[in-house]
């Protein structure tokens, strides 16, 4: 059996993005910015994902900027912001320790610019606590970014409450929603997010299109230098079949949000039930303020990578973290970040199920993990140590 559970790395694009690009891709290929009507149809479908993207998340058409991915809109609106605050002497930055590397190295990169940055603590839960935000305002203060959902451990954020806080102190708000859009309710409006950054890749539309919102009147600078597209923001010809599924598969995703939960849940709870009866086994961050299919544990005594090779050999696709950092030796950030020590952060194993698993598929999970576990623990010598008492259990 194989079995896809790696959902928050990416996602199959669905039947209804693939019919929507298309025609953009063999018969109306025209450039966009061409004037001949032939081109007009592509500008009509740019104009008409943008509206759909706009529509979803509460925001107006003309703060929406298609971008080359997640990443690339994170990196604008950080930079964007810290420009912006530069320009009025302010040069400090507020993020948390587990964003994503695109944040992260962004924010790096800046402080390598004289931008001073301080990264908030996330609690055992894998929540940031607005108190811990409020201290950590300055005047100098140009930005507050904050994921809506991370991508190891799925828990969300206190997205209202975060915008509050930096509104009350004139602070412009943004938020890495890739991990959320598409999942859970999303609205720019009613949220007071002034930057948002989207990957269409993790919503089943293809990967390399993404969009980054800013709010009217935040001024963006440019990444890509170049033509005049997307209103001079950034430049470069429109991938208009990567657009036009981008919106294609928001709006199915937001049509089916619901049935797709439900379904997602019911999967996941069983999953958790089933893999928490391993001993020395634990959910990381918590399942309350979660997004539907990410469940993240650790099992001690045994080697994430390892686990990863062995049930990759089941047919089962998983992770240990973010794709990013596999490759490297180093324990996620992010599960350091909420409290885990080393050893237990290195056998941790990250479930990320869709609306396209099935239980049958679930079941082979709830099967096949707990004999993995089993073997690698009976050729630990970290394990041995812990049952015959030499190293003490650390959960
Ligand atoms: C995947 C991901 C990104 C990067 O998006 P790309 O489109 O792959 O560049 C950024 N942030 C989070 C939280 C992600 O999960």
């Amino acid at each position: 059996m194989f079995v896809y559970a790696d959902n928050a790395a990416t996602t199959a694009v669905s039947k209804v993005a693939i019919d929507a690009m298309m025609p953009y891709l063999t018969t109306t290929y025209g450039n966009p910015s061409s004037l001949y009507s032939f081109a007009q149809n592509a500008k009509e479908a740019l104009d008409e994902a943008r509206q759909t993207v706009a529509d979803i998340i509460g925001a107006e058409a003309r703060e929406i900027y298609f971008t080359s991915g997640g990443s690339e809109a994170d990196n604008q609106a950080i930079v964007s912001m810290a420009k912006l605050g530069a320009l009025k002497g302010k040069k400090h930055l507020i993020s948390t320790k587990f964003e994503h590397h695109a944040v992260l190295h962004t924010l790096k990169a800046l402080e390598k610019q004289g931008y001073e940055v301080t990264l908030l603590d996330v609690h055992e839960d894998g929540v940031v606590r607005i108190e811990d935000l409020e201290a950590a305002i300055r005047p100098d203060t140009a930005l507050v970014t904050v994921m809506f959902a991370n991508n190891e451990i799925g828990t969300m954020q206190p997205i209202k409450e975060i915008s509050e806080v930096c509104h009350a102190h004139g602070i412009p708000f943004h938020t890495d929603a890739v991990q959320a859009m598409g999942h859970v309710p999303v609205n720019v409006k009613e949220m007071g997010i002034d930057l948002l950054s989207m990957s269409g890749h993790k919503f089943h539309a293809p990967k390399g299109v993404g969009v980054l919102y800013a709010k009217r009147g935040l001024p963006l600078f440019n990444i890509i230098e170049g033509g005049q597209q997307e209103r001079g923001k950034r430049a470069g010809t429109e991938n208009i079949p990567g657009i036009v599924a981008l919106a294609a598969a928001l709006k199915e995703s937001v049509d089916n949000m619901e049935a797709n939960a439900a379904k997602i849940i019911t999967m996941r709870d069983k999953l958790f039930a089933e893999l928490s009866k391993i001993p020395h086994s634990k959910i990381n961050g918590s399942l309350e303020h979660h997004v539907p299919g990410t469940v993240n544990m650790c099992f001690e005594g045994i080697e994430g990578e390892s686990l990863l090779l062995l049930l990759d050999a089941k047919g089962v696709c998983a992770s240990s973290g973010s794709a990013c950092t596999s490759g490297s030796l180093d324990p996620s950030h992010v599960l350091l970040s909420i409290g885990l020590p080393h050893e237990v952060a290195h056998g941790s194993l990250r479930l990320s199920i869709g609306e396209y698993n099935t239980m049958e598929e679930i079941d082979h999970i709830i099967k096949v993990v707990p004999e993995v576990v089993a073997y690698l623990r009976s050729i630990s010598p970290v394990w041995e140590d812990l049952e015959n008492g030499k190293r003490q259990h650390l959960i």
